[in-house]
């Protein structure tokens, strides 16, 4: 007899507005929510943020997750997570957003049967929290301004910029000068070559950015090591850096490694990629894909432990069907959350 009732639901979510980074446009992301009822009636929820850049689709994380959740199903008790993580990760190869959707399902599911908010599972304090940055797009420049003004208005003061167009310094410019007091990261998105990312940060330097994630494609570990060597600004490791094994590999060619839920392949493996990163003297940023509350909220639970977060994909959303941790103008309030789990709810 089954111990879980399970449910899979693949959802297209629109984007409040067309997103740009260098690889291409979005107006709307596919996700999957995975839901794991115990016999109490107690749910836990999960979402997957697959990205085809990774190898995944919601079509194949729709595929994989019953072959997951039969792993959920042989361990039978959702406080083993340590455990049917690694057994997804030895039988289900790749697949990281399914994996993490599991993961953070069970991490919901096992918190609310214990009454208590994720960060508390975890030891974490919520009022060692931080600000998440909010993404402006690539787009005319004009169109640039307007959004970081509406940003300003709506009470961010973290943003990032996706660079890697012929015109990067003229944005960074006009995003400077429309929010002359923000705190503001770059993103190439693997855009540049390693020559010209030394030249491009060099001129961007001035503007006060925080860091540069991802100047230079990840199959070119020389290239960014390369950049490292030579630039004025500190760089951030994305497309370079999926798993805590990924840490050693470029932990003398960059300065903070970006941590995604979509990427890891679960919660546990997001706590161990932390620490790596740490033992290496690295500071770590928590990004997103575009994405929902369902997969978002739990990532929000990890502000103690984070130098940087990014995790805005719920707000780039025209709607999204969960709500999570509350994060206005960016602060993310973990000590206002006032429920059990990770805080995803449905909101519609
Ligand atoms: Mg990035």
């Amino acid at each position: 007899m089954s111990e879980f009732a399970t449910e899979i639901e693949r959802r297209t979510l629109a984007l409040e507005q067309p997103f740009s980074i260098a690889r291409g446009t979005a107006t709307d992301t596919e996700v999957v929510f995975v839901r794991i009822e115990d016999a109490d009636g107690l749910v836990g929820i999960g979402g997957a943020a697959p990205t085809r850049h990774y190898g995944e689709t919601a079509a194949t994380v729709e595929a994989v997750l019953p072959d997951l959740l039969e792993i959920v199903e042989a361990v039978g008790n959702v406080h083993r997570i340590e455990q049917i993580e690694r057994r997804m990760r030895e039988s289900i190869r790749g697949n990281p957003a399914a994996r993490t959707a599991v993961s953070i399902a069970l991490h919901d599911l096992a918190t609310k049967r214990l009454g208590i908010p994720l960060y508390q599972y975890w030891g974490l304090d919520p009022t060692e929290t931080l600000e998440s940055s909010y993404t402006i797009g690539i787009d005319e420049t004009q169109t640039m301004r307007e959004k970081t003004e509406a940003a300003r208005e709506r009470g961010f003061g973290t943003l990032k910029v996706k660079l890697g167009t012929d015109r990067d310094e003229e944005i960074v410019r006009t995003v400077r000068e429309a929010a002359p007091n923000v705190r503001l990261f770059v993103d190439a998105n693997e855009a540049w070559t390693p020559k010209e990312a030394v030249e491009r940060i060099d001129r961007l330097a001035p503007y006060g950015l925080e860091f540069v994630e991802q100047p230079v494609p990840a199959e070119n570990p020389e290239g960014l090591k390369y950049v490292y060597e030579r630039s004025r600004l500190p760089i951030a490791a994305d497309e370079s850096c999926l798993v805590s094994a990924d840490v050693p590999k470029i932990a003398d060619r960059c300065d903070i490694v970006n941590l995604k839920l979509a990427k890891c392949g679960g919660l546990r493996e997001a706590i161990r990629l932390i620490h790596t990163a740490r033992a290496h003297g690295l500071e770590v940023l928590a990004g997103c894909m575009t994405e929902s509350n369902a997969s978002i909220a739990p990532a929000a639970h990890l502000a103690p432990l984070l130098d940087y977060a990014d995790l805005d994909g719920s707000l780039l959303l025209a709607e999204d069907p969960y709500d999570g941790v509350p994060m206005p103008g960016g602060e993310i309030d973990l000590a206002g959350l006032e429920r059990p789990g990770t805080g995803a709810v449905r909101s519609s």
